[in-house]
């Protein structure tokens, strides 16, 4: 089943265009929603999910019109928040056989079944007895994803859902949503460049409310193939070589900083050519889009 958004706007009511006629056609697998804090990603997410209203524009989800009728969504809906409520003093089981009671699983032994096949996938089914507030960041997480697996859900979109975890947490996170999104919708938003290029066979980037592009990840990457050059330099060198060249980022490795450039001809100045990540032609978009902005 395909979701299809259709120029969709927002406006808050204290003059923020939080989303401008966002346009997206996300089908089955792991979508990555990328962007900057303040992107806009929430507020689409938050609006798929029916949790508040658009000012204009669509979303439908193969027959269903998420506006007209939000309830058959939220039927077949599963939704991890960035900030989730936990009940610390709860375990594991209990409450996600309460989330299956609210969620309308009418039948006791449905629920249990569901709950018990939910902790066996999310690798908490050991710690089902543990209270929720001993939990760490993984685990949270974790039971974040099987609270919003209850129902079999045909979409399931995740807001920032690896910010905080340490590598071997958000590798095992990694791990659970890919195996999820092998069947079903899975919109994953992120600020983190790596979520998207681990797991994601589509994405959009989102600046300032806008899409700014969308592709496979693989094309995004290969399109500044043969576009960019890197050097490293001395801290003191970096007003000038933003001055020289279009710089789009820059970071340290042991110590020492590389600059990374976009141009289509090399630049020559000591640059060498640089494979492509997904990190630049991420920093590339974001870059022509604020020099858009600034009528460059
Ligand atoms: P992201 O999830 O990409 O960080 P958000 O959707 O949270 O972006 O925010 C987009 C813009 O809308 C930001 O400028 C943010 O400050 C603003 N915003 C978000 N929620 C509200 C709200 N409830 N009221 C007013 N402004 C908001």
């Amino acid at each position: 089943m395909k979701l299809e958004i259709k120029n969709l706007s927002k406006t808050y009511a204290n003059g923020v265009h939080a989303l401008k006629s966002v346009n997206l056609s996300i089908g089955t697998g792991m979508f990555g929603l990328l962007g900057q804090n303040g992107a806009g990603k929430s507020t689409l997410m938050r609006t798929i999910a029916t949790l508040q209203d658009a000012d204009e524009g669509s979303i439908t989800f193969g027959d269903i019109d998420v506006a007209k009728d939000p309830g058959e969504l939220r039927k077949v809906l599963g939704y991890l928040p960035q900030e989730f409520g936990l009940y610390p003093s709860a375990t594991a089981e209990e409450m996600l056989l309460h989330l299956a009671d609210l969620k309308g699983i009418a039948s006791k032994q449905e629920r249990r079944d569901q709950v018990d096949t939910l902790l066996r996938k999310v690798n908490l089914h050991d710690k089902r007895t543990q209270r929720l507030g001993t939990y760490s960041g993984g685990m949270k997480q974790r039971f974040g994803i099987a609270q919003a697996l209850l129902g079999d859900p045909k979409i399931v979109i995740v807001d920032e859902p690896t910010a905080g975890l340490d590598p071997t947490e958000r590798n095992r996170f990694y791990n659970l949503l890919s195996e999820i999104g092998a069947s079903i919708t899975v919109i994953l938003s992120t600020h983190i460049v790596e979520d998207v290029s681990t797991l994601c066979h589509d994405m959009a980037i989102i600046g300032d409310g806008e899409v700014l592009l969308t592709d496979d990840p693989r094309k995004v990457e290969a399109s500044l193939r043969g576009k960019c050059w890197v050097k490293s330099i001395e801290n003191e060198e970096l007003e000038r070589h933003c001055a020289e060249h279009e710089v789009i980022a820059n970071h340290f490795h042991l110590g020492q900083m590389h600059i990374t450039v976009v141009e289509e001809n090399a630049p020559g100045d000591g640059f060498e050519p640089k494979e492509p990540t997904l990190e630049d032609a991420y920093f590339h978009t974001l870059a022509l889009h604020r020099a858009g902005k600034n009528g460059k």
